[in-house]
């Protein structure tokens, strides 16, 4: 230490609190990053990478970024998941001894943003933090930008719990310092998650109101965690911060993440993005909040009837009342993101401008409240009721925030005059002052008889007289004193111009000082009713979710739905909400599906492409629109509600993963089969595909009885294992249907009509030929097909011994086993330490996850090795 400079000592200090930030180090106009921090963020941010003499001689690593333009280099490190500690002079540097004192001012990490570009307004940026419990786990999270926080208790593994912030996009997961280092790796590094540190909780006393509403120590205890690392980490008063509401697991359908990412809730298996999902379709929100409130309830459906029919009701009138809708959805496009702003206010960072929306927004309330009320529906008017239009804060900003101010609050122009008296005076002072100087530039003229003099300001000399050189002659020299010369002019000043200077100068100073104060204050009032604001952005968001449900329901002719208390699924002519939206609507088929206790399991059989998936999918889909309260695409619809929805994609199919390994597709179907109840829905797209033929027949026929026999969900099972249609005859509950398609001049027609009974046969050969394989091929192809099928009987399924020598006999399988490895890779493999390795694993003593571990290890061990050797290839070069 002693051998750095005053400053680096300094800097070492304070870096030695923000090991896992990156600081940025104020220094006049630069933040300055030094060591470590410069080396990985001129990287990063591909930035010069420079030193600087840190003492003694000693040369240290530095890059740095203009303070103006750092919030563009913050947010390029906070989108990469890293952490920025903001390190300011904290004394005016004039009258400092010695080093300047400075400080870390806040820390921005991926979970506490608060500006615009960082942000995405129809999505909420979550913070989570996990406190291991007696029992479980308790975890809270936070949208610091908006002030919504809840907490849950978790009773489960630590996967789950993983699979939860997962599913819920956390961006930052804080967790305390006795978590075990293999469950923050978890984290870290399986699920790339930001892990963040809170060793010590304190949270301030006036935070304390919002924790102890919750009942149990355990969720005080979870959410005073999380407080704690907010208030640690951005050093303000949070007073936008709401009460921690308290979720009970419970009260809303579970969907786990794989499903989510299956059935395309909020964004595509492929391109991930929003276009083409559920919440694409249904986002016809006109507000941001409504949009963030959308993506919660897709998340979250509802499992108790009563909210769910008052929410259909309202969107049936909405639908009724189209007009007084359009009218609602106008009110709604001026109100800005209420709840964004309250933050913005707490945070400390509101501007002018800011005000002004807020203003806006709540002009549009009146009007809001009464078209709500000309709709004559109790929910409606209960919840007119309800709003409060925060008549007085908007009183004040009318009377006080210029309707055009700038985005700075410290150059003036911010305050209406008449708001403040003393105010009006500065500005009056400064208005006769420059009327007053106006009026000299004119007489001066006069007098002087020169046409081209004139009066004018500049930063150095204040108000000055210039005349031109080829006038000179005509001032006279004893009242001008002169002040500068130029090229082909002189400048001069006179001693009245100067006395009125002083006061313009000084009133004008006055004033954008005053105004400064009083936007302070104005912000300080505004602060008082950021509950109110709250409410009201809950109550808009709301309404404006249902109005989107309505326009949906319109535009696709959707049916209300029946809640069916017998478990009974009876579809009309149902739709796939978003394939037929991506399509031409009269192109897509409609299709009936019937389920009921009696029908409990449909195996569905088809040709690839005949619309299995998309029929199975419609299914979930019209549950989760039912349950988070809209209309569903049929003509009648019936349907349960579903405790639970889960989805599996044969691994052969899920080619977005990334993962289609069979393990995972096992791992997921265990997870469904233990977690699954009578109440829930079971989707199972091609399930056993993953493996070789008899093996994975074997697999989805034991999984079709298992859920049968000890389950009892509904079940969709899609399968190409024609085989497994007989089970029809073993297992009461379970029907055989299919996707139809005909064969019309040889070729196979797709008709997307599902009807009762098996598929006839399989089509593949047909798909081959629609793809344009060599006319040659699919000739051989449907050759060998017929001596196939003259030879064994397909329809029966040999036993699983026999058929497979058989097939090995044949030869027929080894197109789809891996080629043999050439003897040169065998060799380099055997020898090989991961080889090692894998042979001591004591599989059957090791639970999946520890498999998936283990397994995840050796994968890397073997990634570090591939890149070094491409380093040292590369160095070699
Ligand atoms: P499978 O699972 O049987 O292989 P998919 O469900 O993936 O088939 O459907 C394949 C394609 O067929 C879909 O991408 C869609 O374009 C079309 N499709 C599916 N169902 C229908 C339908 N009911 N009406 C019209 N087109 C459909
Ligand atoms: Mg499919």
């Amino acid at each position: 230490m002693a051998e750095y400079t005053p400053m680096m000592q300094q800097y070492l200090s304070i870096k030695a609190d923000y090991e896992d930030a990156f600081l940025f180090f104020r220094l006049g106009d630069f933040y300055e990053l030094f060591f470590d921090d410069a080396l990985r963020a001129s990287q990063e941010l591909e930035i010069t990478l420079t030193s600087r003499d840190g003492g003694k001689g000693n040369r240290i690593p530095m890059c740095g970024v203009p303070h103006h333009s750092s919030p563009n280099y913050i947010a390029q490190l906070i989108e990469k998941g890293f952490k920025v500690a903001i390190c300011e002079q904290v004394e005016d540097p004039k009258v400092a001894k010695g080093v300047v004192k400075r400080d870390v001012v806040q820390v921005i990490t991926p979970g506490t943003v608060m500006e615009g570009a960082m942000l995405d307004e129809k999505v909420n940026n979550f913070i989570a933090s996990i406190t291991p419990l007696s029992e479980g786990y308790g975890i809270a999270t936070c949208d610091l930008s908006t002030g919504q926080n809840s907490v849950k208790i978790l009773k489960e593994d630590w996967k789950s719990v993983c699979l939860e912030l997962q599913s819920l996009e956390i961006k930052e997961v804080v967790v305390p310092g006795n978590i075990a280092e293999d469950q923050v790796n978890m984290l870290r590094d399986l699920y790339q998650f930001t892990v963040s540190n809170e060793r010590e909780i304190e949270v301030p006393e006036s935070l304390h109101s919002i924790i102890t509403t919750l009942g149990t120590e355990d969720l005080q205890k979870t959410g005073k965690q999380l407080l704690s690392y907010l208030v640690r980490t951005q050093k303000r008063a949070l007073d936008h911060l709401q009460e921690f509401e308290y979720v009970e697991t419970t009260s809303y359908m579970k969907i786990d993440p794989n499903s989510k990412r299956n059935l395309e809730l909020v964004e595509t298996l492929r391109q991930k993005q929003k276009k083409g999902s559920l919440l694409w379709l249904l986002d016809k929100t006109v507000t941001a909040m409504g949009g963030r409130m959308l993506k919660q309830w897709i998340e979250q459906p509802l499992l108790d009837s009563k909210p769910i029919e008052e929410r259909l009701s309202i969107v049936e009138t909405f639908m009724k009342q189209f007009f007084n809708r359009e009218q609602i959805r106008e009110q709604l496009t001026e109100v800005y993101d209420l709840e964004r702003l309250a933050g913005k206010v707490a945070f400390g960072n509101v501007n002018a401008r800011d005000l002004i929306q807020l203003k806006r927004s709540l002009q549009n309330i009146p009007t809001l409240k009464d078209r709500l009320l000309d709709m004559d529906h109790p929910g409606l008017t209960s919840r007119s009721e309800a709003m409060d239009p925060c008549v007085d804060l908007e009183r004040l900003l009318e009377a006080s925030v210029h309707e055009e101010a700038p985005i700075s609050i410290k150059e003036g122009n911010i305050i209406k005059s008449g708001y403040n008296e003393q105010l009006d005076e500065y500005r009056n002072a400064s208005v006769n002052g420059k009327s007053w100087i106006a009026s000299l530039e004119q007489s001066e003229r006069e007098r002087t008889g020169i046409r081209s003099l004139k009066i004018r300001y500049n930063r150095v000399f204040g108000y000055y007289i210039e005349v031109t050189k080829s006038n000179l002659h005509l001032i006279d020299e004893e009242r001008y004193e002169r002040k500068q010369t130029l090229a082909n002019a002189e400048r001069f000043i006179t001693p009245e111009l100067k006395e009125k200077e002083d006061i313009i100068l000084s009133a004008e100073e006055k004033s954008v000082e005053l105004e400064y104060q009083l936007f302070l204050e104005i912000r300080e009032q505004v602060k008082a009713f950021i509950p109110h604001l709250q409410k009201l952005a809950k109550q808009i968001s709301e309404i404006d979710v249902l109005q989107a449900f309505a326009v949906v329901s319109e535009e696709g002719q959707y049916c209300r739905p029946i809640i069916s208390r017998e478990g009974t699924i009876r579809i009309e002519e149902g739709r796939h909400p978003v394939v037929e939206q991506m399509m031409d609507r009269q192109d897509y088929v409609s299709n009936d599906v019937n389920m009921d206790p009696e029908r409990e399991v449909l195996l569905i059989t088809g040709p690839n492409m005949a619309g299995k998936s998309t029929y199975m999918r419609q299914v979930a889909l019209s549950s989760i629109l039912l349950q988070i309260g809209c209309f569903v695409p049929a003509q009648s619809a019936t349907l349960p509600i579903f405790d639970q929805i889960f989805t599996r994609i044969g691994a052969a199919d899920d080619l977005a993963g990334g993962q289609s390994t069979f393990m995972v597709e096992m791992m997921e179907t265990q997870y469904a089969l233990t977690h699954a109840t009578d109440k829930s829905l079971l989707l199972l797209d091609e399930i056993g595909r993953g493996t070789s033929t008899y093996d994975g027949m074997s697999l989805a026929q034991s999984i079709i009885e298992y859920i049968h026999h000890h389950i009892g969900a509904k079940t969709l099972f899609s399968t190409h294992y024609h085989e497994l249609t007989v089970l029809e005859n073993e297992l009461d509950r379970l029907h055989n249907i299919h996707v139809k398609a005909i064969e019309e001049e040889g070729k196979v027609v797709f008709l997307h009509k599902v009807e009762d009974g098996k598929a006839d046969r399989s089509y593949g050969i047909h798909v081959a030929e629609l793809a344009q394989l060599p006319e040659k091929l699919i000739q051989r192809a449907n050759e060998l097909l017929t001596e196939f099928e003259s030879d064994t009987n397909h329809t029966e399924r040999p036993a699983k011994k026999e058929a497979e020598s058989k097939v090995h006999e044949e030869g027929q399988l080894s197109l789809f086993e891996p080629e043999a490895p050439s003897v040169k890779t065998q060799k380099k493999i055997e020898h090989h330490p991961v080889i090692d390795q894998l042979k001591n694993m004591e599989l059957l003593s090791m639970t999946p996850l520890e498999a998936m571990n283990a397994l995840y290890e050796l994968q890397l061990s073997i990634k570090q090795e591939k890149q070094e050797e491409s380093k040292w290839a590369k160095s070699n070069s």
